[in-house]
């Protein structure tokens, strides 16, 4: 291992903020479901302080508690001394050692497009997943994840470029991701319909790579570095007005690092758009409850997102009980740390099965995949969709 003092001494003073008010406390999942000091954004703070200044050593329990972290960032949103929480997390987990194997396997496969079809077998497969989870290398409740994923549609053929309908406003570039173009094809074809009835052409760059989120949080930095320059060269050598993005996930990444090519949610594009006084929206009559992803929240610091779909006429919307505190989908933790990222959802899933919602939203595909593969393993009567938002508008305004 890295030499944690020399290697974190940057680190140090920013970790040194910390006035340990433990106002954070109450706003983070993992702190709320464990009660415990080594579960709160301040525990883990004074973990990694400890690390880099050599008085701790980073034995198995240690490296649990950190990664148990959902980087969902509420402890940074509200810290009254602007400590950087998830700057801190990411750069100490970098000196920790990688040793589970379906992560390091999949942050092997989402670094080059070539490899995505390899990712989606994997994913896919029954008879591995089963092989998986006798060996312990995937919890055991990942069969409804591999489920969940079976169940999204096919292989998606997007051309390179979508002419705009009527007069051109603008030109964008689509950030289709890693995993959302495998398996979240819907919304990117949705949001292809949405932009391009804003007037804007679309381009899809075919050498743009993932957004490294998930290196980030997994203390490869190196790599995500790497994707964030090759998205970066990409984007800026295209011209475009702005790069819009899906989920919320992703988004959080490339517009905290890559301020030079207008990173833009897609719902805030519309919203920012004069599309909604275009479109038709005829009514929809269904229960929607709506989960508020983290990253929209505490990274991107979005609006709600009932604001625009409370403009489709016959929906009956809640919002997602505590919809302030995370569902436990961030990263991979529901495959890495199952048992506490199930943990988090159990609300979700109870708020779920009372309301029995036709349809649930989110703007972050993880989040979709955690709620919905936690809902499969219910015994409901009821199919329920889950889908991003932008999915409605299209439906409502019979765009498909
Ligand atoms: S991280 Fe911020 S909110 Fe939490 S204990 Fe430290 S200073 Fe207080
Ligand atoms: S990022 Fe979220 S889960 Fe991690 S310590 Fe902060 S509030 Fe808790």
């Amino acid at each position: 291992m890295k030499p944690l003092k020399t290697m974190y001494k940057a680190d140090l003073s920013a970790a040194d903020q910390c006035v340990m008010c433990g106002m954070c406390q109450p706003h983070c999942p993992t702190y709320r479901t464990e009660q415990t000091e080594t579960e709160s954004p301040r525990g883990r703070l004074s973990v990694i302080l400890g690390l880099a200044q050599s008085q701790l050593q980073a034995d198995s329990s240690i490296i649990t508690h950190l990664n148990h972290c959902t980087g969902c960032g509420a402890c940074e949103a509200m810290c009254p001394s602007r400590v950087p929480f998830m700057q801190l997390i990411d750069n100490c987990k970098q000196l920790l050692p990688r040793k589970n194997l379906v992560l390091n396997v999949i942050l092997q496969l989402v670094r080059q497009p070539g490899r995505y079809g390899i990712l989606r077998s994997l994913l896919k497969n029954r008879q591995l997943g089963y092989l998986l989870r006798l060996c312990r290398l995937l919890p055991g409740d990942s069969k409804y994840l591999q489920k969940t994923i079976q169940l999204s549609p096919g292989k998606l053929p997007l051309a390179d470029f979508y002419a705009a309908s009527g007069d051109t406003q603008g030109n964008v570039g689509l950030f289709i991701g890693c995993i959302t173009q495998l398996f979240d094809k819907t919304t990117l074809q949705d949001s292809l319909l949405l932009l391009t009835r804003s007037g804007y052409n679309v381009h899809i760059l075919r050498q743009q790579v993932c957004c490294g989120a998930l290196h980030q949080h997994n203390g490869d930095i190196d790599t995500a570095r790497l994707l964030l320059k090759q998205n970066q060269q990409l984007f800026e050598s295209a011209a475009l007005d702005a790069v819009i993005f899906t989920a919320t996930g992703c988004g959080a990444q490339l517009a905290s690092h890559l301020k030079s090519i207008n990173a833009v949610d897609i719902m805030q594009f519309i919203r920012q758009s004069a599309l909604l006084t275009k479109l038709e929206l005829q009514p929809l009559t269904a229960k929607v409850l709506v989960h508020e992803p983290c990253s929209q929240r505490n990274q991107l610091k979005l609006p709600a997102i009932t604001d625009l779909i409370c403009q489709i006429p016959g929906l009956t919307i809640n919002n997602m009980i505590e919809n302030q505190f995370c569902c436990g989908g961030g990263g991979i933790n529901m495959l890495t740390v199952a048992n506490s990222a199930n943990k988090l959802r159990t609300h979700k899933l109870t708020d779920i099965e009372s309301r029995l919602p036709d349809t649930v939203v989110t703007t972050n595909y993880g989040c979709a995949l955690h709620l919905a593969s936690g809902t499969q393993s219910l015994d409901l009567n009821k199919e329920i969709e889950f889908c991003h938002p932008v999915s409605l508008l299209v439906r409502s305004a019979s765009l498909k």
